[in-house]
């Protein structure tokens, strides 16, 4: 893979997929602008400190960002903690690359004091989020070299850092669908946070993978050799182990019993159609019984963060129970990379992570899709950016209530999802789904039944409002609300009524 000796700068050119040689050009010239910026500047390990900035631009790269969020990449310490400046920045390397530089740059300490710094940091990197989700990317990357580096700073920032990571970044990740990050951010983090609990579920988990392995791989064979007589031959198989902070958090809620964790180990099989994802879950079931309840359909109905695929969970022979996924590779790229598998798919052209080379030939002949749209961030990031008057403890308040707990998914009568965070009532929804349809609301039915307007929401509901024009917003409705969306709304209106 990465030869010793090879400059860092080849290394991350050799990451990147098909670099013309513009793009090597303005990466050299990059590396060596952060480098010079950078010069005489050490990492609290005592390393020279532009590692840590090449690392991240190594990630980017590895993950398919182009040209521009490489060199952000490379720069976005250099304004903040070194010696270059905005203008220096914007005039080697344009406006596009500056943007996402200033937009990762945490606040300076001395203008924000009295506030909570960190907490100011993450409101504006997330309103330069909106304006472009590569911001989050590149900030995602940041966090991950600095979550493996976390050995050398000191106990307190070690805690402070992996809480954050926890609380925040990991679910943004999750909310965005990117899998993998989500995973590794948690898994990095959890040690930090919960010591012992770690250690518990770390030996937890070596236990019941030995007891499981050797059913995993006799399943495996039995799979293969059911896809070949039904006559599948494009598909590829792997096992997926969960991350240990999830594994954490579900065995909480299934009361510590392991025995009621059915997917500590998974088998995937990714194939090339959908139809062979059904044709894949029929032979399954044709090979073992599957447990009722348990089948899912997240092809036809997706998750709202866009995950697709297909579980169920049987009993193999010897009454051992598994969980098997079956999905697309673009779905698995999706289940991934999430937002990023957008960008990733540009120009056609696969990441050089995993064996996807057979995978080519199935990427649309023109990828307009995936180019159109790109860099723009989802709405729940521009109702984030909008909370832009609310004071610090109560932004970060309302981010973790409306936006990082638990959330329920409903549906609108014409089946569109939408997701709010738990115990919403219809007067969230009907603000979520649009703040005239909001501030009319007159009455709810949640699967055709009329229901008050503060009963608690279901995932699955289907909900209808109903709209009066002589109906408005009452203070009685601030108490019924539960996201921030909708009381803000709902305040904003009494105001205007006064
Ligand atoms: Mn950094």
């Amino acid at each position: 893979m990465t030869d010793g000796n090879m400059a860092p700068v080849t290394e991350i050119i050799n990451l990147m997929k098909a670099p013309s040689e513009k793009d090597k050009e303005c990466v050299t010239l990059a590396y060596n602008f952060g480098k010079e910026a950078h010069k005489d500047h050490l990492r609290k390990s005592g390393e020279p400190y532009f590692i840590h900035p090449i690392e991240v631009a190594k990630t980017l790269a590895e993950i398919g960002m182009d040209r521009h969020v490489i060199i952000a990449g490379l720069l976005h310490d250099a304004i903040e903690d070194a010696k270059a400046t905005e203008e220096e920045v914007g005039k080697e390397f344009g406006e596009d690359v500056l943007f996402l530089v200033n937009g990762v740059t945490k606040l300076g300490t001395v203008k924000y004091r009295g506030m909570d710094r960190h907490i100011e940091s993450l409101r504006k990197l997330l309103v330069a989020t909106s304006q472009d989700v590569r911001v989050l990317i590149i900030k995602f990357a940041d966090r991950l070299h600095n979550m493996k580096t976390l050995e050398h700073v000191s106990k307190e920032k070690q805690k402070r850092i992996a809480a954050e990571t926890l609380q925040v970044y990991a679910p943004i990740a999750e909310r965005l669908g990117i899998g993998a990050l989500r995973k590794e951010l948690e898994d990095l983090a959890f040690p930090y946070v919960h010591p012992r609990k770690y250690k518990e579920v770390l030996e937890l988990r070596k236990k019941k993978r030995k007891e499981t392995e050797k059913h995993l791989d006799k399943a495996l064979k039995s799979i293969k050799k059911e896809l070949a007589r039904v006559g599948i031959t494009k598909f590829r198989t792997e096992i997926r182990i969960k991350g240990l902070y999830s594994l954490f958090k579900k065995l909480e809620r299934k009361g510590n019993d392991i025995d009621r964790v059915y997917d500590i180990s998974a088998i995937r099989v990714i194939v090339a159609s959908v139809d062979d994802c059904y044709k894949v879950l029929g032979a399954i079931h044709n090979l073992w019984r599957p447990l009722p309840g348990r089948i899912k359909d997240y092809i036809a109905l997706e998750k709202p963060n866009g995950y697709q695929s297909l579980h169920t969970t049987v009993i193999i022979g010897d009454g051992t129970i598994i969980e098997i996924q079956i999905r697309t590779e673009k779905m698995h790229m999706a289940a991934e990379y999430g937002i990023a598998s957008h960008m990733l798919y540009k120009d056609g052209i696969v990441p050089k992570r995993g064996e996807l080379a057979w995978f080519k030939q199935f990427l649309p002949n023109k990828e307009q899709d995936y180019i159109a749209e790109t860099t723009k961030a989802p709405e729940w990031i521009h109702d984030i950016a909008a909370m832009d008057e609310v004071e610090t403890s109560e932004f970060f308040k309302n981010l973790k209530s409306d936006f990082f707990n638990f959330r329920i998914f409903v549906f609108t009568p014409a089946g569109d999802v939408i997701d709010l965070p738990a115990d919403s009532t219809p007067i969230d929804f009907a603000y979520a789904v649009h703040s005239d349809i909001g501030d009319h609301v007159c009455g709810a039915k949640i699967d055709s039944k009329l229901v008050s307007l503060n009963t608690k929401l279901k995932n699955g509901d289907i909900i209808e409002i109903i709209t009066k024009n002589s109906s408005h917003p009452t203070t009685k409705w601030l108490e019924f609300a539960k996201t921030s969306v909708a009381q803000r709304k709902i305040q904003s209106y009494l105001n205007k009524t006064r």
